[in-house]
């Protein structure tokens, strides 16, 4: 690389570090976003067949990373767990490869699709997929199939959503999903929560959003601030996020996270175990601690799903990922360790409670409509070494 371009590179990367990203208007921002490998290629070095294998890569699968979550990236570092998050990565080409199959939707959304961005997958919660579009495109996302990309999973008109969900008093809670809801006009997601505020059999509600992580400036919005705090006053409002990796959480993550909760709403995390990213003692205890000490809580760590161009450079085999996990729940206090290793899996929800020598031990915590006489079971399965999903382990006694 000619000298002339490195040092710009170094000077663009440079010059993010001196934002004050609390003040900057979070739609305007937007604009900054990193979308193309030429804008990339302004800030990270990155070698010819790289950037010719990124070429192909974004035509797939699009990249959009916001200028405070690139900031946050080591330059120097290829294998930085943050750069592996946001920026794409050749191994995206693979689509299967020495972790097994994949598919496309590993979590069963599609199944059961009520149609108009709802889906009913348990008895008594609603999901809503308010958007396809997300601050930033993270490479390892289980939807992979519709982020970023036209689709016709999303809501189109939410007021029949909401009127769903009024029909059926067994919902107990809905889920603004996405897609990242925080990326809607304010104006549109108080419509969306004026319209769920009234109906009397839920429970909660819960907005999923990653922009803690990867825009928090989005929450120094006073208008998002005001109308969180008011909805709160009429129904219990979570917000379940996506911290992966301590360094994630930084001043400005943590003060957006101060805002939520000054608004009375608890944030809860769900972490996904990524190879690369968090896949060691260490990591985990540098996130689960960070968590607690902004006072969000630790609330499940997924293990990677097999999805196309997600599973074969970011799923931890189950029998690494519990060791990793147990080893280090030894050092967490109680409330450090509450969190739950699951497999979102097609027919539930299921906690990995550990293994004795090359049997796995699952419990059943959720299961689809229908099906309710699962929830609770235990399940034994024989592991490999390179098992990383339900579908790989074989049924077998204790
Ligand atoms: S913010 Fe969530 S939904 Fe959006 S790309 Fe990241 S993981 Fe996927």
């Amino acid at each position: 690389m000619q000298p002339a371009v490195k040092a710009r590179m170094t000077e663009n990367f440079t010059a993010l570090q001196d934002i004050n990203w609390m003040r900057l208007d979070w739609r305007r921002e937007l604009r900054n976003n990193i979308t193309t490998v030429d804008m990339l290629k302004t800030y990270l070095p990155l070698g010819g067949r790289e950037e010719a294998e990124l070429r192909l890569v974004t035509d797939i699968h699009p990249m959009n990373i916001p200028r405070y979550y690139l900031s946050l990236v080591d330059p120097d570092d290829p294998q930085d767990p943050i750069r592996r998050m946001c920026v794409p990565d050749a191994a995206e080409l693979v689509v299967a490869g020495s972790m097994g199959e994949t598919t496309a939707d590993p979590y069963g959304d599609d199944k059961h699709n009520k149609g108009n961005g709802l889906l009913h997958k348990y008895s008594y919660t609603a999901l809503v997929v308010t958007s396809e579009y997300c601050a930033m495109y993270c490479r390892h996302c289980f939807r992979k199939r519709m982020v970023g990309l036209s689709n016709e999973l999303t809501v189109k008109n939410f007021h029949n959503a909401a009127a769903y969900i009024a029909d059926h008093p067994e919902i107990t809670n809905a889920i603004l999903s996405g897609g990242d809801p925080f990326m809607l006009p304010t104006r549109v997601l108080e419509e969306m929560l004026a319209a769920l505020a009234d109906i009397p059999h839920l429970n909660h509600v819960r907005i999923g959003s990653r922009v803690p992580v990867s825009y928090p400036l989005r929450l120094f919005d006073d208008d998002l601030m005001a109308l969180l705090r008011d909805f709160g006053e009429r129904k219990t409002l979570f917000v379940p996020t996506h911290f992966n990796h301590a360094r994630e959480i930084t001043p400005v993550a943590r003060e957006a996270v101060y805002r939520l909760r000054r608004c009375g709403i608890t944030v809860n995390n769900q972490a996904v175990l990524l190879r690369g990213v968090n896949d060691t003692v260490e990591a985990l205890m540098d996130l689960m601690n960070g968590l607690l000490r902004i006072g969000v809580n630790p609330y499940y760590l997924y293990q990677c799903m097999p999805v196309a161009r997600v599973r074969h450079h970011f799923q931890v085999p189950l029998k690494e990922g519990v060791d990793i996990v147990d080893r280090a729940r030894r050092y967490f206090d109680g409330y450090a360790k509450r969190f739950k290793y699951i497999i979102g899996h097609d027919i539930g929800k299921l906690e990995i409670c550990g293994r004795i020598g090359d049997k796995i031990i699952l419990k059943q915590l959720h299961a689809r409509s229908g099906n309710e006489d699962d929830v609770s079971r235990l399940m034994v399965r024989t592991l490999t070494d390179t098992s990383g999903w339900l579908d790989d382990l074989p049924e077998t006694n204790l």
